[in-house]
């Protein structure tokens, strides 16, 4: 081996005996997330996030996935990021994807020792260094749906991977990155490599030069980083891996409907003060207003169904938790996430705009709360799996030889 192919090691930092740490108590949660959006207000009004990713470093939040209880995790997730999107979407989404890859992991119900072994190293890394973490699933905008733009060859049993992913999220925040990447010859690979400061991996510049900034979604490029074969969480085309992958979008999908929902809550609230505070012609409230009753109820009900989906599908993860979760359950643990996120990203999409045409343009002057929503919300439904798959599977589930009426929906 070249020597200077030698420095390009992507090697991860020694797991250290961390004492573990007794889970939080719902007010504890409910505290820390407080300081969370806190600093998150702050920080967005200095246009600068150091401060807010100092702040939640500082909690429990980020960690949750390394604490030894994992019960409600899904929940206390989608808690977390309900708030933070009532804030900023973006900046939540940074944050979501740190939460649903580490989730994942930490609950993913394997019966495979080795995946084990090595997810408990990687979440004991994690919550001892207290370490964030990116993902990229390698993914490039090409001429063809799906084109991955990474490619992992072998060298001894370690890695040299190489090539571009157009999507990293919480990009030069993460300590980490975790990559979905073919391996030549062997089929899709889940690795995991230390991202900052890592000179064989260039963080590039915004994906979208103009949007969703604070979600620090960039470019990254493999220049050829060597990863130590033990970096590997797993490997294959193979039942395994194709659970692990649902379980993973399982939960992303679930957590991007509680960021996005909580977008609409705030949205909503956000018409409650304007309505409230401002006189109509009769010198009474707006709030008064039959109408205006009837058009935040129409509101609040269409928030409330897709806010409920949200939480059956964060409470479908957390019943699995500790339980074994056959192909069948998982599959329907997945179409719900997957409802979940498409309800829930259309509905914010559509509370945001409604509540912005009652509200008027006051919604872009000073710092209203509604303009950055306005921006960031109508990328719910642009994240995660696209609505035009999830409509198609769904679809192909309605119309096979099973009856609607059997399916228990
Ligand atoms: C703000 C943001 C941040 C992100 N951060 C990350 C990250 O950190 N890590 C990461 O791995 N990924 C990230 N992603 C990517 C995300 O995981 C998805 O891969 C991505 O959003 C898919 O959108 P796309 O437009 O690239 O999809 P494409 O697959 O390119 O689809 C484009 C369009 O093609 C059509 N289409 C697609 N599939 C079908 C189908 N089956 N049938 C019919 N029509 C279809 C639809 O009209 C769809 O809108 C991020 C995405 C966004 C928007």
């Amino acid at each position: 081996m070249r020597s200077g192919q030698r420095r390009r090691s992507a090697r991860l930092p020694a797991v250290r005996e961390v004492e573990p740490r007794p889970p939080l108590t719902p007010q504890e949660l409910d505290e820390q997330i407080s300081c969370a959006a806190a600093a998150l207000v702050e920080g967005l009004s200095r246009s600068d996030l150091t401060s807010f990713y100092a702040a939640l470093r500082t909690t429990e939040l980020p960690f949750l996935c390394a604490q030894p209880e994992m019960k409600g995790l899904a929940g206390a997730c989608a808690a977390i990021l309900h708030r933070l999107g009532g804030i900023s979407p973006a900046a939540g989404l940074a944050v979501e994807n740190h939460l649903y890859v580490t989730g994942a992991l930490a609950t993913f119900p394997t019966g495979n020792t080795v995946l084990e072994l090595k997810r408990r190293e990687i979440l004991d890394l994690i919550g001892g260094e207290r370490l964030l973490v990116a993902n990229s699933n390698s993914k490039v905008h090409a001429d063809r749906l799906g084109a991955i733009g990474t490619l992992a060859r072998r060298e001894g049993q370690d890695l040299r991977v190489e090539g571009t992913a157009a999507y990293t999220s919480l990009a030069t925040e993460a300590d980490l990155l975790f990559l979905l990447t073919p391996i030549e010859g062997e089929g899709p690979a889940l690795l995991v490599m230390p991202l900052r400061g890592n000179p064989a991996i260039e963080i590039g510049p915004f994906l979208f030069p103009r949007a969703m900034l604070d979600s620090d979604t960039r470019r990254v490029t493999f220049h050829k980083p060597l990863v130590p074969a033990g970096s590997m969480l797993y490997v294959g085309n193979d039942e395994l891996m194709l659970q692990l992958l649902t379980f993973q979008l399982t939960w992303h999908q679930t957590l991007l409907s509680a960021l996005y929902l909580g977008a609409a809550a705030r949205a909503i609230e956000e018409g409650r003060l304007f309505l409230r505070s401002v006189q109509g012609p009769t010198q009474k409230p707006l709030a008064e207003l039959d109408g205006m009753l009837a058009d935040m109820g129409r509101l609040a009900i269409r928030y409330r169904s897709a806010r409920s989906l949200s939480k059956a599908a964060a409470a479908a993860i957390d019943a699995s938790i500790g339980n074994t979760l056959g192909p069948v359950a998982l599959a329907e643990a997945f179409d719900q996430a997957c409802a979940a996120k498409y309800a829930g990203g259309r509905c914010a999409e559509e509370v945001v705009t409604q509540v912005r045409r009652i509200i008027g343009a006051r919604s872009f002057t000073g710092d209203h709360p509604l303009e950055r929503l306005s921006q960031e919300v109508v990328f719910g439904p642009l994240g995660g799996e696209v609505d035009a798959s999830i409509e198609r599977r769904i679809g192909r589930r309605v119309l096979s030889e099973t009856s609607f009426l059997d399916l228990g929906w």
